[in-house]
């Protein structure tokens, strides 16, 4: 049985044998016993008079272990149930001088650099179990309404797409690659007769997926080689990509806002405990910073909050009128100050909306044209796309989606407004040559939702081996 498991059968002095490593170990007697099954720890009594001192010794921080015994009501506080140690198995040892982690708290920028032992903290590991729950809420999510999971190529070709900077991928020997004729690299001469790099989207292929299962969505790993040294950037992440065929934009916006809500209330129902634990450890987080810094709710309160109420819908025009007016705009306090229709927004402006302007979530639509990508749906007054962005609070952009541009003429002229060789992507026109239709998608960064559902700070902290600009350890 797991430690989960045992922890939840009623106590009838049956024997048990429970496997695990050790937390910590009191007075020569208490094991606190965790195998990564829950958060909690079993107490596990050693009858150190019977125990030989060669095997007590051995019984340290981070050693696995094999108790025996019979499961007990305990007699301390703290646990229902208890083992009373009969046997006991070491399995592996941990020299406590050598072990790095302690039973203390330690920093998690410490825990950073140690991210192979990281999972072993109760802090990690409750992250990582939600991380599954949400990972289990998003196909969930999908199955139940009728979306088909689609596979998107991780190496790719296309590079049309702008969504960010790429990673090359390519068996030429860096020392010294073929070259042609003028002295470039001869990719024609590389694995796959042409220039590759790791996909920074799904998206045109998924959109293909659309126009023939109806309804798809990816759940993949997507790579962005720029130098985005934030809180909020990986250079590996995994991003939810579905399209939909016959979506407007105010369905994808509907979808956007059912699908996000799914997930947290998924992780309410199943987590409680591994988030009581977190929103515990934030809330000391919280204690710490001056009164006007901190957070107004907690972490499972505003979960909740999330959940039970609409976000707001708000385009882009009004969000820069709101913006214009606002205080910080105002008194210069924006690292950025709007000044004017068509500015892009930045982080800064998002959170003020959603944060201060608001207090919900955001849905921002009818982008500029100008500041978003080539495929979006140009509206009639030929000046703002049927774009959408959801903003969330201390995240900001969680999602980022629009209708796709369904007109062949209209999309091919936008490809060359923007330098992008419409023979390029001619198996992506074809959607739109052969029985188009109106289509919408959109992109949710998976590990800044988990960021938002465990309320951990740092994207790098919610990826069991995260990966930015310096470092691919691990
Ligand atoms: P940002 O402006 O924050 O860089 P973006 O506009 O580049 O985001 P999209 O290309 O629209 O983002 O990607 C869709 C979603 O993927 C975003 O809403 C975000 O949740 C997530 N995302 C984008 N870039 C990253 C990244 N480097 N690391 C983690 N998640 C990301
Ligand atoms: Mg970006």
């Amino acid at each position: 049985m797991t430690v989960s498991q045992i922890l939840q059968t009623p106590p009838q002095q049956q024997p048990v044998t429970a496997r695990g490593w050790v937390r910590t170990f009191r007075s020569n007697r208490f094991i606190a016993l965790n195998d990564g099954s829950t958060g909690s720890n079993l107490q596990c009594v050693v009858n150190f008079e019977q125990t030989p001192e060669e095997v007590l010794k051995r019984i340290t921080t981070g050693a696995s272990v094999e108790v025996r015994g019979l499961l007990v009501a305990s007699q301390g506080s703290g646990q229902v149930v208890e083992i009373q140690v009969d046997e006991i198995i070491i399995h592996g040892d941990s020299s406590p001088e050598e072990f790095p982690l302690q039973p203390k708290r330690h920093s998690l920028e410490f825990l950073r650099e140690i991210a192979h032992l990281r999972p072993r903290t109760a802090t990690f590991s409750a992250v990582f179990r939600i991380r599954h729950e949400a990972q289990f809420a998003v196909h969930q999510f999908f199955h139940e309404r009728g979306f088909y999971h689609w596979a998107t190529p991780i190496i790719t070709s296309s590079d049309a797409e702008g969504a960010g900077e790429m990673f090359r991928v390519t068996s030429l020997p860096a020392d010294n690659p073929p070259r042609t004729e003028s002295g470039e690299v001869d990719f024609s001469e590389d694995f796959f007769g042409q220039s590759t790099n790791l996909t920074v989207s799904g998206q045109l292929e998924g959109e293909l997926g659309a126009m023939a299962l109806g309804k798809i969505y990816t759940f993949g790993p997507t790579f962005r080689a720029e130098n985005s040294n934030t809180t909020r950037h990986l250079s590996e992440f995994w991003m939810i990509e579905p399209e939909m065929a016959f979506y407007t934009l105010e369905d994808n916006m509907q979808l956007a806002e059912d699908f996000a809500k799914h997930i947290i209330r998924h992780v309410l129902d199943r987590c409680p405990d591994d988030l009581a634990l977190l929103d515990q450890r934030l809330q000391q987080e919280e204690q710490a910073k001056p009164a006007a810094q901190r957070q107004p709710m907690g972490l499972v309160e505003k979960l909740n909050f999330v959940v039970n109420n609409p976000f707001v819908r708000c385009s882009y025009t009004e969000a820069i009128e709101i913006l214009k007016a606002s205080k910080p705009n105002q008194k210069g306090q924006f690292a950025y100050p709007i000044e004017a229709w068509g500015a892009d927004l930045q982080s800064e402006h998002e959170r003020y909306l959603v944060e201060k302007h608001f207090q919900a979530p955001v849905i921002l639509f009818d982008y500029p044209a100008s500041i978003k990508a080539f495929y979006m749906r140009l509206n009639e007054d030929g000046t703002t796309v049927r774009a959408m962005d959801v903003l969330f609070p201390g995240i900001g952009e969680i999602i980022g989606g629009s209708q796709r541009e369904e007109r062949h003429d209209v999309l091919v002229e936008k490809m060359q407004a923007v330098g992008i060789d419409p023979h390029h992507l001619d198996w992506y026109l074809d959607t739109r040559k052969f029985g188009t239709c109106v289509h919408s998608g959109f992109g949710l960064g998976f590990e800044r939702m988990i960021q938002f559902v465990t309320g951990m700070g740092n994207i790098r902290d919610v990826i069991p081996f995260p990966r930015f600009p310096g470092s691919a350890k691990f």
